[in-house]
């Protein structure tokens, strides 16, 4: 951690900047932003950075932000990610205002195309789109304008209105912006405002042929919902030029565009267009694949809203394109979770340990459920004559500064008592199958009089008493830090290894009322949750992050 991102007190961001001059001046009664998403994939992480920042900057400043589906394209919007784009903000913590959808202004938007004809401002055009694309030139060279820019009003407006009526073919004619063909800006050459398409349209269904391009929806709704910053990424900056344009001939509500860098985090790609590929050819089992970085994804591996908010406010944005350590996310998962989870054993690697000189059958030990939350409460674990220890947690002949068990050796078992290993039991291979051990009565956990102090302590289950569970660990879905810079496919870079599966492990019995909402640190083993996939017959859970860095350690 940087000591700067240690500070509580973290400097204003541009965009804070900016508003907090704007109110100064009296410019605004109160601040409006909106979050846009295409409703053409699920949501990641870097739409949580900028769902954070808009949401984030009314909430501190006043006003509200709404959630603006820029439905614009009909070919790839589905209602399934419209609904799963709500769920996500939502279980981020955040209200928006206003539910709106750009596909509710295209009357209005037509109109404004109406109102550009009749300036003389746009023009319809039969170029096809390699046509366009060679009159336009180069950033270096001028474009030239064609001979369909000289059409009358009235044959523009008659055009358009065909257009609309369905009486052309996709890609026949588009209605242009007459602008300037010579601007050294590329995006201010006669930009296109319309196209034909003949699709259905998941909610205007087939009224429309015609759609509006982003340069004039994107604007133009954020006027109409007098939008004070409309925040978005770099890319767009070009793109400002046009905004503007639009905004001042069409002399409507002028909101202003800012843009920040795209987040990018490492391990992973970020476009919905790659994300969907990944599921597509099921190189993941879905969007809310645990290895995702999709909200989705990230909230069923256990990674909370919490967490994430935490991280996209720390982290801040900037102007300038950067990658973040997706290891710095991780760490404010587990800072979360630390103060959360609730503390339970399970022995992933099975050794029996038998106690030779337990005379009871069976008692119940109680035990926080974490300590680092007095409102948590405790819980029953049961201890008896067996139980089963991790098969790491013993070796046979020990290097020095091993504190675990070894014969002879004495260590505490987690919240119960301090035993000794007496006898190593092997098969007839020579493999280790059970430890005999005593244990000391007077060194039960929170009563202990026995005086002995004993280095290593260890997760246990009484086997008995154990449940089993399947396990899921996730590793980096990538092997590479920038998988989409790297030549060739982004695919090459997917790390095959990236979900281990354990079938079967021990767990402690208060796991059997583990619910879908609630983190669990497994002493020793790291954070985890229920999965989805988990039915009466069998429980699963994903291991959420590890207890630390243990990536950075292999890597080095
Ligand atoms: P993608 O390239 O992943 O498809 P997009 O920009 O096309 O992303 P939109 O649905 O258009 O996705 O994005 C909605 C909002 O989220 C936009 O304002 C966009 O600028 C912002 N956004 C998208 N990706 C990121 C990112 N990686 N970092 C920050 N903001 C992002
Ligand atoms: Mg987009």
């Amino acid at each position: 951690m940087s000591a700067e991102l240690k500070s509580e007190e973290r400097s204003l961001n541009f965009l804070e900047e900016i508003i907090e001059q704007d109110l100064k001046e009296g410019k605004y009664k109160q601040i409006v932003t909106r979050f846009p998403p295409e409703p053409n994939g699920y949501l990641h992480i870097g739409h949580a950075t900028s769902i954070c920042l808009n949401f984030g900057l009314t909430k501190k400043y006043g006003g509200y932000t709404n959630l603006r589906f820029d439905d614009t394209n009909p070919v790839t919007e589905e209602t399934e990610y419209v609904e799963s784009i709500k769920d996500d903000v939502k279980w981020l913590g955040f209200e928006w205002k206003n539910e709106l959808y750009a596909s509710d202004y295209f009357d209005k938007l037509y109109e404004f195309a109406i109102t550009l004809i009749k300036k003389g401002l746009a023009y319809v055009d039969d170029s096809t789109s390699e046509e366009i694309a060679t009159q336009k030139g180069t950033p270096t060279e001028p474009g030239k304008r064609n001979k369909y820019a000289d059409r009358s009003i009235e044959e523009n407006l008659q055009l358009f209105e065909e257009m609309k009526a369905g009486k052309y073919k996709d890609g026949e004619k588009v209605l242009r912006a007459k602008i300037d063909m010579e601007s050294p800006n590329m995006i201010m050459r006669d930009p296109l405002l319309y196209r034909i398409k003949h699709a259905y349209h998941h909610r205007t269904a087939d009224k429309w042929c015609i759609y509006p391009m982003y340069d004039f929806a994107h604007g133009q709704s954020d006027s109409i919902e007098n939008i004070t910053h409309s925040i978005c990424t770099l890319e767009f900056v070009p793109h400002r030029e046009l905004y503007d344009w639009c905004i001042e001939k069409l002399e409507i509500y002028p909101s202003h565009q800012y843009e920040f860098a795209r987040r990018n985090m490492t391990y992973t790609v970020m476009s919905k267009r790659k994300l969907l590929q990944l599921v597509n050819e099921k190189h993941v089992t879905g969007w809310d694949d645990p290895r995702m970085p999709t909200i989705s994804g990230m909230r069923r591996r256990g990674y909370t809203a919490a967490a994430l908010r935490e991280f996209c406010d720390r982290v801040g944005i900037s102007k300038r394109e950067n990658i973040v350590d997706v290891g710095l996310l991780e760490f404010f998962v587990r800072e979360d979770l630390n103060k959360k989870a609730l503390r339970r054993m399970v022995v992933f690697d099975p050794l029996k340990v038998v106690i030779t000189n337990y005379a009871a059958s069976e008692e119940i030990l109680t035990s926080e459920n974490n300590p680092e939350d007095p409102n948590s409460g405790t819980r029953e674990i049961p201890f008896s004559n067996e139980l089963y220890i991790e098969r790491d947690d013993f070796m046979e002949t020990p290097s020095k500064k091993y504190f675990r068990l070894a014969p002879g050796q004495m260590v505490r078992l987690k919240s119960a008592y301090i035993i000794k290993c007496e006898n190593v039991i092997k098969d007839e291979a020579g493999n280790i199958t059970e430890i005999q051990c005593t244990y000391i009565p007077e060194s039960k956990s929170g009563s202990d009089t026995s005086g002995i102090n004993v280095k290593g302590t260890l997760h246990w289950v009484s086997v008995k008493h154990a449940i089993s569970a399947e396990i899921r660990l996730y590793d980096r879905l990538f092997k590479v830090e920038d998988p989409s810079s790297g030549e060739g496919d982004f695919k090459d870079y997917i790390n095959p290894d990236s979900l281990q599966i354990i079938k079967s492990v021990f767990a402690e019995p208060a796991l059997k009322n583990a619910h879908l909402a609630d983190s669990y640190q497994f002493i020793r083993k790291g954070y985890f949750v229920l999965d989805k996939d988990s039915s009466t017959s069998g429980m699963i859970f994903n291991r959420t992050v590890g207890l630390k860095d243990s990536w950075a350690k292999a890597s080095k």
